[in-house]
Protein backbone atom coordinates (compact mmCIF):
# COMPACT_ATOMS: atom_id res chain seq x y z
CA UNK A 1 0.00 0.00 0.00
CA UNK A 2 3.04 2.35 0.90
CA UNK A 3 4.71 1.68 -2.64
CA UNK A 4 1.33 2.09 -3.87
CA UNK A 5 0.96 6.04 -2.32
CA UNK A 6 4.82 6.76 -3.25
CA UNK A 7 3.76 5.36 -6.72
CA UNK A 8 0.57 8.06 -7.45
CA UNK A 9 2.31 11.16 -5.21
CA UNK A 10 5.06 10.31 -7.49
CA UNK A 11 2.59 10.77 -10.80
CA UNK A 12 1.15 14.07 -9.06
CA UNK A 13 4.63 15.43 -9.17
CA UNK A 14 5.29 15.39 -12.46
CA UNK A 15 1.81 16.56 -13.53
CA UNK A 16 2.87 20.16 -12.11
CA UNK A 17 2.12 21.87 -15.57
CA UNK A 18 -0.76 24.50 -15.07
CA UNK A 19 -4.07 23.82 -16.07
CA UNK A 20 -5.45 24.42 -19.63
CA UNK A 21 -8.41 25.53 -21.88
CA UNK A 22 -9.13 21.97 -22.26
CA UNK A 23 -9.65 21.52 -18.38
CA UNK A 24 -12.83 24.22 -18.67
CA UNK A 25 -13.72 21.70 -21.79
CA UNK A 26 -13.76 18.83 -20.00
CA UNK A 27 -15.98 20.32 -17.16
CA UNK A 28 -18.25 21.88 -19.56
CA UNK A 29 -17.29 25.56 -17.70
CA UNK A 30 -16.42 26.28 -21.56
CA UNK A 31 -19.07 24.54 -24.37
CA UNK A 32 -17.55 22.81 -27.19
CA UNK A 33 -19.11 20.74 -29.93
CA UNK A 34 -18.72 16.90 -28.84
CA UNK A 35 -18.61 14.82 -31.33
CA UNK A 36 -17.66 11.68 -29.36
CA UNK A 37 -16.95 10.51 -25.58
CA UNK A 38 -16.00 7.74 -23.81
CA UNK A 39 -14.59 7.18 -20.50
CA UNK A 40 -11.04 7.63 -21.84
CA UNK A 41 -11.28 10.42 -24.54
CA UNK A 42 -13.24 13.64 -25.17
CA UNK A 43 -13.34 14.54 -29.08
CA UNK A 44 -14.64 18.24 -29.81
CA UNK A 45 -14.53 20.17 -32.92
CA UNK A 46 -11.94 23.07 -32.75
CA UNK A 47 -12.78 26.36 -32.36
CA UNK A 48 -10.43 27.34 -34.99
CA UNK A 49 -10.82 24.85 -37.98
CA UNK A 50 -8.36 24.94 -40.31
CA UNK A 51 -10.49 22.54 -42.50
CA UNK A 52 -14.16 21.48 -43.49
CA UNK A 53 -13.87 18.82 -40.11
CA UNK A 54 -11.43 19.65 -37.80
CA UNK A 55 -11.85 17.89 -34.40
CA UNK A 56 -9.58 17.76 -31.44
CA UNK A 57 -9.36 14.28 -29.45
CA UNK A 58 -7.86 14.73 -25.50
CA UNK A 59 -7.52 12.22 -22.79
CA UNK A 60 -9.66 13.06 -20.21
CA UNK A 61 -6.54 12.65 -17.77
CA UNK A 62 -3.89 14.38 -19.09
CA UNK A 63 -1.32 12.43 -16.46
CA UNK A 64 1.66 13.79 -17.05
CA UNK A 65 0.73 14.15 -20.74
CA UNK A 66 1.26 18.01 -21.78
CA UNK A 67 2.81 17.25 -24.65
CA UNK A 68 3.63 14.11 -26.81
CA UNK A 69 7.56 14.33 -25.76
CA UNK A 70 6.70 13.73 -22.12
CA UNK A 71 5.42 10.21 -23.32
CA UNK A 72 6.36 7.44 -21.25
CA UNK A 73 5.80 4.05 -21.30
CA UNK A 74 2.44 4.02 -19.08
CA UNK A 75 0.57 6.04 -21.61
CA UNK A 76 0.91 3.79 -24.29
CA UNK A 77 -2.72 2.15 -23.84
CA UNK A 78 -4.09 6.00 -23.68
CA UNK A 79 -1.95 6.70 -26.66
CA UNK A 80 -3.16 3.79 -28.59
CA UNK A 81 -6.80 4.17 -27.94
CA UNK A 82 -6.97 8.17 -28.97
CA UNK A 83 -5.51 6.94 -32.41
CA UNK A 84 -7.90 4.26 -32.86
CA UNK A 85 -10.47 6.93 -31.92
CA UNK A 86 -9.10 9.13 -34.15
CA UNK A 87 -10.05 6.34 -36.93
CA UNK A 88 -13.78 5.97 -35.65
CA UNK A 89 -14.30 9.70 -35.64
CA UNK A 90 -13.08 9.67 -39.21
CA UNK A 91 -15.31 7.34 -40.28
CA UNK A 92 -18.24 8.62 -38.36
CA UNK A 93 -17.57 12.30 -40.25
CA UNK A 94 -17.68 10.67 -43.61
CA UNK A 95 -13.88 11.53 -44.29
CA UNK A 96 -13.76 8.36 -46.85
CA UNK A 97 -11.26 9.67 -48.66
CA UNK A 98 -8.83 10.45 -46.32
CA UNK A 99 -7.80 12.70 -43.71
CA UNK A 100 -4.78 13.73 -41.45
CA UNK A 101 -3.96 13.40 -37.95
CA UNK A 102 -1.29 16.32 -36.43
CA UNK A 103 -0.11 16.40 -33.03
CA UNK A 104 1.91 19.43 -32.38
CA UNK A 105 4.93 19.15 -29.62
CA UNK A 106 6.71 22.26 -28.08
CA UNK A 107 7.58 25.67 -29.91
CA UNK A 108 8.89 24.81 -33.24
CA UNK A 109 6.04 22.26 -33.58
CA UNK A 110 3.30 25.35 -32.67
CA UNK A 111 1.75 23.66 -30.06
CA UNK A 112 -0.23 25.92 -27.94
CA UNK A 113 -2.00 24.09 -25.52
CA UNK A 114 -0.05 21.54 -23.27
CA UNK A 115 -2.67 18.75 -22.86
CA UNK A 116 -1.88 16.46 -25.55
CA UNK A 117 -4.41 16.37 -28.20
CA UNK A 118 -4.77 14.92 -31.92
CA UNK A 119 -6.11 17.06 -34.40
CA UNK A 120 -8.13 15.19 -37.41
CA UNK A 121 -7.98 17.41 -40.23
CA UNK A 122 -10.15 16.46 -43.52
CA UNK A 123 -13.02 17.41 -45.88
CA UNK A 124 -10.68 19.10 -48.54
CA UNK A 125 -7.26 17.88 -49.98
CA UNK A 126 -4.67 18.89 -47.75
CA UNK A 127 -1.47 20.48 -48.52
CA UNK A 128 2.07 18.41 -48.07
CA UNK A 129 4.34 19.19 -46.96
CA UNK A 130 2.72 21.38 -43.80
CA UNK A 131 3.70 24.60 -43.04
P1 LIG B 1 -2.28 23.26 -30.73
O1 LIG B 1 -1.97 24.56 -31.38
O2 LIG B 1 -1.89 23.25 -29.26
O3 LIG B 1 -1.77 22.06 -31.46
O4 LIG B 1 -3.85 23.09 -30.81
C1 LIG B 1 -4.75 23.69 -29.93
C2 LIG B 1 -6.06 23.78 -30.66
O5 LIG B 1 -7.09 24.04 -29.73
C3 LIG B 1 -6.09 24.92 -31.70
O6 LIG B 1 -6.37 24.38 -32.99
C4 LIG B 1 -7.20 25.83 -31.19
O7 LIG B 1 -7.98 26.40 -32.24
C5 LIG B 1 -8.02 24.91 -30.31
N1 LIG B 1 -8.69 25.62 -29.24
C6 LIG B 1 -8.13 26.52 -28.40
N2 LIG B 1 -9.04 26.98 -27.52
C7 LIG B 1 -10.20 26.36 -27.83
C8 LIG B 1 -11.52 26.42 -27.27
O8 LIG B 1 -11.81 27.15 -26.32
N3 LIG B 1 -12.47 25.63 -27.83
C9 LIG B 1 -12.19 24.80 -28.89
N4 LIG B 1 -13.21 24.07 -29.37
N5 LIG B 1 -10.97 24.71 -29.44
C10 LIG B 1 -9.99 25.48 -28.91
Amino acid sequence: ANEEAAATAAVALRDTEAPTIFDKILSKQIPSTVVYEDEKVLAFRDISPQAPTHIILIPKERDGLTQLSKAEERHEEILGHLLYVAKVVAQQEGLDDGFRIVINDGPNGCQSVYHLHLHLLGGRKLGWPPG
